[in-house]
């Protein structure tokens, strides 16, 4: 046959994800940790996969990495799940949460994998636009209100905090009250909580509605391996179990994860290191005429510039590689760039320069 039906009608309108990672002396696009995994511990990580039975299914389950986990957070194997990166787990919510009929309560701007998984499952997306002119704050009033009530439709939301691309996180405060007002699920999305170093822990055991979701690709080096988990109350992680693909998680990144997830000190330095650049980052970009960065709890800088998809440009073709935000929905004219090591980051802040005029 010289033709193929239609595809589904969900899919209609859908393009699909683009990084748009292109090779760049800085790699300063994707809030990766600019530092590969150290010497020492690669070694580790190299004969944990060399002891990996290769022709035998994995523990669909990861248990042994869901224990060290789960005791590192206080919790029982019971309240953790391990997927194949965040964005699995991101994947599941929409399937066991949403669907025809079901709604999802969304914070523009925001990570676009949430909008796309409510849309691939079908689900209804209500939006509450985050304030511009208040840093992005989120609408804390309008997201109570559409939340609580008998009538209210909302099924779940997901709320990273800090939020990618934009850089706060949310107000703990906030969150505390959001699930004290409704019985639909909140994901706290905490994939950068080690450089906000603020989580929803505390609440998990009064909240049988929230999910505390977390990954192993920015803090802990390990984008390239796909590790992710969640933590939240039996009764909800046995329903992401039915939705999960049984054996998603490899026997080998389990292997690398629970190497590096018991060696997590080490990256300490690392994350206080990136901590400071972020501080210097946006010192530098805040004295730049007509540049207008973001605060951010996080390890990257959102910032406004006059021509950003020009900047982007210059800072590209002198090897820069950062994210270009500046056609996206309510991100017009922003560039984001993920902290660096701080050579990186000096190549960085002396292109912009350039571009912007500045010596
Ligand atoms: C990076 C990221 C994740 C998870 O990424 P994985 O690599 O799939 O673990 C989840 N949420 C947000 C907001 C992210 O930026």
């Amino acid at each position: 046959m010289d033709k193929v039906r239609e595809p589904a009608r969900k899919l209609a309108g859908l393009v699909p994800y683009d990084p748009k990672y292109l090779p760049a002396r800085a790699m300063m696009s994707a809030n990766e940790n600019p530092k590969d995994v150290d010497e020492d511990l690669r070694r580790q990580v190299e004969s944990a996969v060399r002891r990996v039975p290769l022709n035998r299914y994995p523990d669909p389950l990861a248990n042994e990495l869901r224990d060290l986990i789960a005791c590192a957070n206080g919790l029982d194997r019971e309240q953790v799940l391990v997927g194949n990166g965040g964005d699995e787990l991101l994947f599941n919510t929409a399937l066991a949460w949403g669907g025809p009929g079901r709604t999802f309560l969304n914070l523009p701007p925001t990570f676009s994998v949430y909008e796309a998984n409510a849309r691939l499952t079908n689900t209804d997306v209500l939006n509450i636009p985050r304030l511009r002119e208040q840093d992005f704050a989120i609408d804390e009033a309008a997201v109570l209100d559409a939340v609580s009530g008998p009538d209210s439709q909302v099924d779940f939301t997901i709320i990273a905090t800090p939020n990618n691309p934009t850089g706060l996180r949310a107000r703990t405060e906030f969150l505390g009250e959001l699930l004290a007002s409704t019985d639909a699920l909140v994901v706290a999305d905490e994939a950068y909580f080690e450089f906000s170093r603020q989580t929803m822990r505390p609440y998990l055991d009064a909240n049988k509605n929230l999910v505390i979701l977390r990954t192993f690709s920015k803090a802990f080096s390990l984008a390239g391996v796909r590790v992710g988990y969640i933590l939240g109350h039996p009764d909800v992680i046995r329903q992401y179990m039915k939705v999960r693909q049984p054996y998603s998680v490899d026997a080998v990144s389990q292997a690398i994860g629970r190497v590096i997830f018991q060696n997590r000190a080490a990256f300490e330095p690392g994350i206080e290191a990136i901590i400071e650049e972020r501080e210097r980052i946006l010192k530098e970009l805040s004295a730049m005429p007509g540049v207008h960065p973001y605060p951010s709890d996080a390890n990257w800088v959102l910032f406004e510039v006059p021509e950003a998809e020009q900047v982007w440009q210059r800072l590209f073709d002198a090897g820069v590689l950062v994210r270009d935000f500046s056609t996206a929905a309510g991100l017009e004219g922003t560039l984001r760039v993920s902290v660096g090591t701080k050579e990186q980051d000096d190549l960085f802040l002396d292109e912009l320069k350039k571009a912007r005029g500045i010596s």
